[in-house]
């Protein structure tokens, strides 16, 4: 009897519990391995490059069905739902950050997703993150072993002379008793405590941009997965709990913020005008919420599609500005925009200004802002009207703002269309639907039957079963012949809609039953899985 019951899971990352007869494991964790894997140091003639081609890497001992199951990047899978796989001399590929991704997608795009992965002999508490953030999650003392062997002081900055030992770096049980082995052996037992809370609060990626500085590779292994953004982006939940830290250069690159952009473009339809005003972010999220943007609508009054100019994302559509990750960034305001910010943004905005031709733009901007504005409107040959000498909030500006859109028409509020589009890829007529609430908690309404609401925590619209009515296709769950009790799980799962992401708003179809929750897995690991919770169901309806 061997699983793996993947407990959370943060892009490639994963917490869970793996259990080998009756032995269960809280994984990641680093351990002395014969104790789960008696046979392991008798195996022989594994000793296979990670680069060997097909014609050599066939001719390695066959397969046998002893866990854990040795992968390769050349060979077919081998392992099934469940098993613990072994990437051999997964250590090497630190220092080739490029053929370490390569190898590192080729083998989760062929191997179940609900496999324990063990790189052996691989762990430091200075990269442990990184393997973490790469789909690994077992691992064993070797590698600080080794360390200790060398004497060197092993801590998540790096390694150092063992006299460190005696600076009161750490206070550990090994440190006190000087202990270099033992020490080490903490000091990776500690840092992976750390990965696993980070992981639980969907943070990894936070804990990687600060660990991954002290070490090139560890920064190229970085960029290149964010560089493999197809791949990455099927991987990255559609939203996350709590604020997306945008404070390195990396998170212009960063997954789900290439998405909101790609959206932006390619999915989401603007509200019908041919007026628009490009405005400045505000520190508070949603704008709306902030003194500044209050102002700002004030000024407008209605008159224009309010566009909001901000690093990272781009290009936020005052429709979005609640959706995940528009309504959670924070970045740190310098009020400077480095070269490859404006280079980055002012693409975006180019491309979606192209796309949508506004018969007036006003630019009510400063500073980096507009400076990325006009390298846009350069780029598409548009001519962009300025509505600011001075601070954007600032009294005059504001006059000067509501004077360029005198005698122009209001517009009719249609935040649910813009959204629906975003999210759904779907053109929704809202005639006759109406919001309810208060701003950001809204819900809506045709003749007093709820459609939809707002998720406040993503920014996301969940639909009712009647709003699911009037989306007709799409982020569909099929499920076989029964009545789900509770969450639907992976093997009653038929298909499932290929842009279905992990925490998307999904509706569950079935012969007996209909369902509506949210999305546990993307759609293709939900396929390739054996096990585990498909979507946690809000409500269910028997037919
Ligand atoms: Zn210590």
């Amino acid at each position: 009897m061997k699983k793996f019951d993947i407990r959370k899971r943060d892009g490639l990352a994963r917490t869970g519990v793996f259990i080998k007869n009756g032995v269960s494991i809280r994984l990641p964790v680093a351990l002395e391995v014969e104790s789960l894997f008696p046979d392991l140091d008798r195996r022989e003639e594994t000793n296979l490059p990670l680069c060997a081609p097909l014609g050599l890497a066939e001719h390695y001992p066959p397969v046998n069905r002893e866990l854990p199951i040795s992968i390769h990047p050349a060979l077919e899978n081998s392992a099934e739902s469940g098993d613990c796989v072994i990437v051999e001399n997964w250590h090497t590929a630190l220092s080739d950050p490029r053929k370490y991704v390569d190898w590192i997608i080729g083998l989760k795009q062929k191997t179940p997703v609900d496999t324990a992965w063990y790189a052996p002999a691989s762990a430091l508490p200075s990269n442990v993150h990184i393997l973490c953030y790469s789909g690994f999650e077992l691992f064993d003392f070797q590698a600080v072993d080794l360390k200790t062997a060398q004497q060197r002081f092993c801590t998540p900055e790096g390694d150092f002379p063992p006299d460190a030992l005696d600076r009161e770096i750490c206070t550990c049980t090994g440190c006190r008793q000087k202990d270099l082995k033992m020490h080490n052996r903490q000091a990776l037992l500690h840092e992976i405590a750390l990965v696993r809370l980070f992981i639980e609060e969907s943070r990894l990626r936070d804990l990687v941009e600060s660990r991954c500085r002290l070490d090139a590779a560890h920064v190229a292994i970085l960029r290149h997965f964010d560089r493999a953004y197809d791949f990455m982006e099927r991987c990255t939940p559609i939203a996350r709990n709590g604020i997306m830290r945008a404070n390195s250069g990396e998170s212009l690159q960063r997954a789900e913020v290439l998405r909101f952009a790609e959206r932006v473009i390619t999915r989401y339809i603007p509200t019908r005008t041919d007026v628009a005003v490009l405005l400045p972010c505000s520190a508070k999220k949603p704008y709306s919420l902030s003194q500044s943007h209050r102002r700002f609508q004030q000024a407008v009054a209605g008159r224009a599609h309010e566009l909001i100019i901000t690093s990272p994302l781009g290009l936020v559509p005052r429709e979005l500005e609640c959706i995940y990750p528009a309504g959670h960034y924070d970045v740190p305001v310098t009020g400077y925009w480095d070269a490859e910010e404006c280079t980055v943004i002012s693409g975006v905005l180019a491309r979606y200004l192209d796309r949508h031709r506004y018969r007036r733009i006003i630019a009510h901007l400063d500073g980096g802002a507009l400076r990325v504005a006009k390298m846009a409107a350069d780029m598409c040959g548009i001519t962009l009207e300025y509505s600011c000498m001075e601070h954007p909030a600032h009294d005059s500006a504001l006059n000067a703002l509501d004077a360029a859109l005198a005698g122009e028409r209001r517009i009719r509020d249609d935040r649910l269309h813009g959204m629906i589009s975003y999210q759904y890829d779907f053109d929704l007529d809202t005639k006759g639907i109406i919001p309810r609430g208060h701003f950001p908690e809204l819900f809506y309404s045709k003749k007093n039957v709820q459609l939809f609401s707002i998720d406040t925590g993503t920014g996301l619209l969940r639909p009712t079963f009647d709003g699911w009515d009037l989306i007709p296709e799409g982020y569909r769950v099929l499920i076989d012949d029964f009545i789900p009790e509770g969450d639907v799980l992976v093997p009653g799962v038929v298909s499932a809609d290929s842009r279905i992401r992990d925490g998307d708003e999904v509706l569950v179809i079935g012969a007996r039953a209909r369902a509506t929750g949210r999305a546990a897995l993307p759609a293709d690991e939900l396929l390739r899985s054996g096990r585990g919770v498909a979507v946690r169901v809000r409500k269910i309806k028997k037919l």
